[in-house]
C-alpha cells in the first residue's frame, strides 16, 4: 500500500520533516522564450512557487525567514531545502553547486528537494545531484502532469515524454529519491486517462508523487478558457474516488507526498472548495481510509 511522507520522513528522518520553500532566481525554459514565453497553461508566473521566499535574499537568509513561520510547530527541529519556484536545475552548474551546497551545509536543513523539469538535467548536473545525495538525502521533483501527448501540447508543456522517461531511468540509476507532479483534471482528459499517467509514474522508478487537482489560478491562460467554459472542474466527492483509483493504481512502496493542490488562496477562481484545505483533506482521508489507505 502506498505511504504517507509523513511516515517515509519519520521512518527515514526520525520525525515530521517541514519544507522550506526557496528561490534560486531561476526562471524556465517555457518563460524565457526558450520554448515558449507565455509559460505552462495553468501556471502563475511566480513558477508554482507561490510559498516561496523573497528571490533577493541569500539562501541563508531565506532559509531563517522560512524556519521563523513554522519554528513553533516543528518539534522536531528538522528541515528539507525546498527549491521550488520555476525550474531550479535551469543555471550554470556552479551556480547551482553555490546555491545547493550553501542549503545543505545549514545544520537544521537534513534534505534538499530540487523542483525541475526532466529537460533540464544534463548529465552534470544529475551527477552533482547525486554527489550532493551521499551528503544529505536529495529529492528531485519532476513536473510531468500527465502522459497524454495532447494534453501536454495543450497545456504547453514543452518537452516529449521520452524526456521524462530519460530522466527518471537516470535519476533512479543514481538512487535520488525522484518525486513525480502529476496534475488530475486536465482538460480533455478522462478519469481512465489520468489512472493511467499516475500507473505510469509508479513503473517509471519514481519514488513518490504529488497529485494535487487542476486549479484555476487569477492571470494564467487557463483562466480565460475557463471564463469561456472551456475548463469543467470537479466536484470534492469525484476527486476523492479518483483518489481512490489513482492510490490502487501505484505500487505499494511509493510515497504520496500530496494529496489535493497548494495554491494561493487570493490567486483561485475555481474550484473555490479547493481553498479550504483543512476540509479537502479531512473529506478525502475519510474516504481514503473507507478503502484502507491511512495518511
Ligand atoms: S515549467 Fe513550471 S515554472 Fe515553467 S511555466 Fe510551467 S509550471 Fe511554470
Amino acid at each position: 500500500m502506498p505511504i504517507s511522507a509523513n511516515r517515509y520522513f519519520r521512518e527515514r528522518f526520525g520525525g515530521k520533516l517541514y519544507k522550506l520553500a526557496l528561490d534560486g532566481g531561476m526562471t524556465c525554459p517555457n518563460r524565457d522564450g526558450t520554448k515558449g514565453d507565455r509559460g505552462c497553461v495553468f501556471c502563475s508566473g511566480a513558477g508554482s512557487g507561490d510559498f516561496a521566499a523573497a528571490r533577493r535574499a541569500s539562501v541563508l537568509e531565506q532559509i531563517e525567514a522560512a524556519k521563523a513561520l513554522v519554528a513553533p510547530k516543528n518539534r522536531n527541529g528538522a528541515y528539507i531545502a525546498y527549491f521550488q519556484s520555476f525550474t531550479n536545475t535551469y543555471a550554470p552548474l556552479p551556480v547551482l553547486e553555490a546555491l545547493f551546497t550553501e542549503a545543505i551545509q545549514h545544520p537544521d536543513i537534513a534534505a534538499l528537494s530540487v523542483a525541475t523539469r526532466p529537460d533540464c538535467l544534463p548529465e552534470p548536473v544529475l551527477v552533482l545531484l547525486a554527489r550532493l545525495d551521499r551528503i544529505k538525502p536529495v529529492m528531485v521533483e519532476l513536473g510531468l502532469q500527465t502522459i497524454h501527448p495532447a494534453t501536454a501540447a495543450f497545456i504547453r508543456r514543452g518537452y516529449p515524454l521520452s524526456d521524462y522517461d530519460r530522466a527518471a531511468e537516470r535519476l533512479t540509476a543514481l538512487g535520488l529519491h525522484t518525486v513525480v507532479h502529476v496534475i488530475l483534471g486536465l482538460p480533455g482528459e478522462n478519469e481512465q486517462m489520468m489512472v493511467q499517467t499516475v500507473r505510469y509514474v509508479g513503473r517509471s522508478g519514481a519514488k513518490g508523487i504529488k497529485l494535487q487537482l487542476l486549479h484555476v489560478l487569477e492571470g494564467t491562460d487557463l483562466a480565460t478558457l475557463w471564463r469561456a467554459g472551456q475548463v469543467p472542474v470537479m466536484a470534492l466527492t469525484d476527486y476523492a474516488r479518483l483518489l481512490g483509483r489513482c492510490l490502487d493504481a501505484l505500487p505499494e512502496d511509493m510515497v504520496i507526498h500530496r494529496l489535493t493542490g497548494d495554491g494561493a488562496k487570493k490567486n483561485l477562481l475555481a474550484p473555490l472548495w479547493t481553498g479550504d484545505k483543512k476540509a479537502v483533506l479531512n473529506y478525502v482521508n475519510n474516504y481514503l481510509r473507507g478503502k484502507g489507505y491511512v495518511f
